[in-house]
């Protein structure tokens, strides 16, 4: 992989664009990819976004996202999108399986592939030039960056702005986690001075829920939490009828593990939750436990240092009781 400032002479070069990023796209991914879709149409390009699978609702007020692809809902459309494609832009991921159904049409595609990617551990060998910084607070500030560092800054428009800052915004936990810098800032002076009201999205994303979602999060909450006060760690699990009782969709319980961290001591919060094809894991922590490593040695996943994910296909049970298991090697770490 080739540093990205290598590949900025080719951006003046209009060519067919993918971007595409993870399954389950959350503010970040779906933030980063259409403020680079936006970016780079006013280049010229001919660009599309094809997503793995559906998105939150939260997210269908985004400037752009009318024009996503769900490679779920329309296979032929994104299958002739990406064969033809010359460019791909590989966002807010950087191993294939996070694209689930897309990898392999991914896997076998011969074009020049760019990574902008915050995670650990990036399939390397995969892109032609990329940029990977897991230092940096969202993969919208690393577009930012390329967007600034590309000498296009003045291309910055309110609709680049509030995809930029969706994604900022969401992975920095409205810009609590450590990972808000002072860059973080400054990029958000300069996001906002395009004029859009930050207001309106804060309201977009945490306030457009549904009776039904508000309820099923204080149901899990109550039966659904167990404290497990002796490794400062709370756990959470749901199951297949939970989700069904409350009519859960794409998006509904994002956030909802970091309730686990809000009770006083709490270091590694834990929800594991019962999808169709898998048992998928989010793991949160606070100060020095490290759940990426977590994930990775115990769960399939990865992540961030402080939030990973991961899965299984075992059932809830089993994977509770595995969990339980393995929690007794970390008690020292978790005090
Ligand atoms: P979440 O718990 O919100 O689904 O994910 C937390 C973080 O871990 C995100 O940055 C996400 O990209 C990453 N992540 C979630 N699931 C997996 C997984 O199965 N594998 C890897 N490598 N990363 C994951
Ligand atoms: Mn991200």
């Amino acid at each position: 992989m080739q540093s990205i400032h290598a590949f900025y002479p080719q951006l003046t070069d209009p060519k067919k664009v993918i971007i595409t990023t993870h399954q389950k796209p959350d503010g970040d991914a779906m933030g980063s990819s259409l403020g680079l879709y936006h970016f780079l149409t006013s280049l010229g390009h001919s660009v599309t976004v094809v997503s793995p699978t559906n998105w939150a609702s939260f997210l269908k007020w985004m400037p752009g996202v009318a024009n996503v692809v769900d490679f779920e809902a329309s296979k032929e459309v994104a299958i002739a999108l990406i064969k033809e494609a010359e460019l791909l832009f590989c966002l807010d991921f950087n191993v294939l399986h996070r694209t689930k159904n897309l990898e392999p049409l991914l896997a076998e595609l011969n074009c020049t592939k760019v990574l902008i990617d915050h995670h650990q551990q990036p399939q390397e060998d995969y892109f032609t030039y990329g940029v990977s910084n897991t230092a940096k607070s969202s993969t919208c500030e690393m577009v930012f960056d390329f967007i600034v560092g590309s000498g296009f800054g003045d291309k910055i428009n309110t609709q680049i702005a509030q995809c930029l800052y969706t994604g900022v915004m969401t992975d920095t936990g409205s810009f609590r986690f450590p990972s808000t810098t002072g860059d973080v800032h400054r990029m958000v002076a300069r996001l906002k001075d395009t004029g859009f009201n930050h207001t309106i999205v804060h309201e977009n994303i945490h306030d457009s829920f549904l009776e039904n979602r508000v309820r099923f999060i204080g149901y899990a909450l109550l039966n659904r939490m167990e404290v497990l006060y002796e490794y400062n760690t709370a756990i959470m699990s749901v199951s297949k009828n939970d989700l069904l009782r409350f009519r859960i969709k794409t998006g509904d319980t994002e956030g909802l593990v970091n309730q686990l961290l809000t009770i006083q001591g709490i270091k590694l919060g834990a929800l594991v939750i019962d999808r169709d094809e898998e048992r998928k894991w989010s793991f949160r922590s606070k100060g020095d436990f490290d759940v990426n490593t977590f994930a990775r040695t115990h769960f399939e996943g990865g992540g961030h240092f402080n939030a990973a994910g991961g899965r299984t296909d075992e059932s809830l049970d089993a994977t509770v009781w595995k969990f339980k298991k393995v929690l007794k090697q970390y008690q020292e770490q978790l005090q």
